[in-house]
């Protein structure tokens, strides 16, 4: 893997065999690997691109099974080859470009400038297509994160115990406890979720508090999707829900043990509840909250396998992927140098201008490989451009 003799040693795994080989090694001279050497000289050997050489790291760091088969595609090459043939692609374009420049006289086919324009302007697309992924490999890698939203005292802090199953929030009868952000990770159906419980939405007084919902609202903007909590017996808790429409929102009737006993809001509320939670259903029951919303018990656990199904297919709806996705700020960064440089080269009016932007998104692209050498490739396609001759 290295692109290195290597000597391998089938030993005894006690720690006094381990240590004593290990000793004899050092006295002939050698040393273990420092972190990461191994890669590092599987790379400088050719064996491995910079994205292979991050997978590996990913691999390492993997916590869900979604997190290792991506960077078991990195792994694969399928990121390093997309950003190669882009590279390819560029290369020959600048050949071309150079060709202009530098033999204004020969024969060139005709139109060439507006060919070049045109392959760049397909590669800009691509490269903006590529972009615009939601950041769903970064996502992958770094955790997805779900808000848990919703009025004071609906059973948010419950509802993440109880899908954490630890003590990871404080809940408490008083409305406005949870002040600040309690964030756990968890693996939902292989797929690394943040899920943040958030300081009650309503207006405060209270300075602390309202920097509490403050921060509640970033993050359930920032959050990739939302469960809005509400208690059951007061539907009308769900109409604040309005305020974050889409499919991302998933409402959630809360205490639902506590209904079919105690219907405890008044008819009133009971009407605006019903509208609020759509269908218009008349009469509040358990079936009525079930036609719009997930109704759960964080106290009992009923409801909560079924959200944590919905919430999972949501993900996984979300993330699944054919093409290879970006999986690092790094990659993406070069990527929008990349497309800014050709975009440039598009409205230079410099044909000299508009080579070196072809050149310099070469670079930005050879940066994530860590391979591409502009010099040598197009030493490479000018002796097959046979100008000259
Ligand atoms: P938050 O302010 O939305 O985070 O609400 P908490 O999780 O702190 O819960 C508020 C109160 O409701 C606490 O006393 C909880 O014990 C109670 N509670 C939460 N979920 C349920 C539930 O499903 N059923 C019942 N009966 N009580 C609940």
């Amino acid at each position: 893997m290295t692109g290195e003799d290597v000597a391998e040693l089938h030993l005894h795994g006690s720690r006094a065999v381990l240590a004593a080989v290990v000793e004899a090694l050092r006295r002939l001279g050698l040393r273990l690997a420092e972190p990461g050497e191994f890669t590092r000289r599987a790379f400088l050997n050719g064996k491995l691109d910079l994205t292979q050489a991050e997978a590996v790291a990913d691999l390492v760091a993997a916590e869900t099974e979604a997190q290792r088969r991506q960077a078991l595609r990195q792994l694969d090459g399928e990121l390093g080859s997309l950003y190669r043939d882009w590279g390819r692609r560029l290369t020959h374009l600048l050949a071309h470009l150079e060709a202009v420049i530098d033999f204004p006289d020969e024969d060139l086919p005709p139109a060439i400038e507006d060919r070049i324009s045109a392959e760049t302007s397909v590669l800009v697309a691509e490269i903006d297509r590529h972009l615009a992924d939601g950041r769903r490999g970064e996502r992958l890698r770094d955790g997805i994160s779900v808000a848990i939203i919703g009025p004071p005292n609906a059973g948010k802090s419950s509802l993440l115990n109880r899908i954490a199953r630890r003590d990871a929030a404080i809940t408490s009868p008083i409305a406005g406890t949870t002040r600040d952000i309690v964030e756990v990770a968890i693996d939902l159906a292989g797929y690394p979720v943040l899920l943040g419980d958030t300081a009650g939405l309503r207006d405060s007084e209270d300075a602390i508090e309202q920097e509490g919902l403050r921060r509640a609202l970033r993050r359930a903007e920032e959050a990739e999707i939302r469960l809005f909590v509400f208690d059951a017996r007061y539907p009308a808790g769900a109409q604040s829900a309005a305020a974050w429409p889409g499919p991302d929102t998933i409402l959630v009737a809360n205490k639902i043990d506590l209904v079919s006993t105690i219907p405890l809001c008044t008819p009133g509320e009971r009407g605006k509840g019903a509208a609020a939670i759509g269908k218009g259903a008349q009469s509040f029951n358990r079936d009525g909250i079930r036609q719009s919303s997930f109704p759960i018990s964080a106290l009992t656990g009923e409801g909560i396998d079924a959200l944590l199904a919905a919430l999972g297919e949501r993900v996984a709806r979300n993330y699944r992927s054919e093409a290879p996705v970006l999986t690092r700020a790094r990659h993406r960064h070069a990527l929008e140098e990349a497309a800014s440089s050709l975009s440039r080269s598009l409205t230079a009016n410099l044909t000299e201008l508009r080579g070196e932007d072809l050149r310099l998104a070469l670079r930005s692209l050879g940066h994530i490989t860590g391979t591409v050498d502009v010099e040598e490739l197009l030493d490479v396609i000018f002796r097959d451009f046979c100008i000259g001759k």
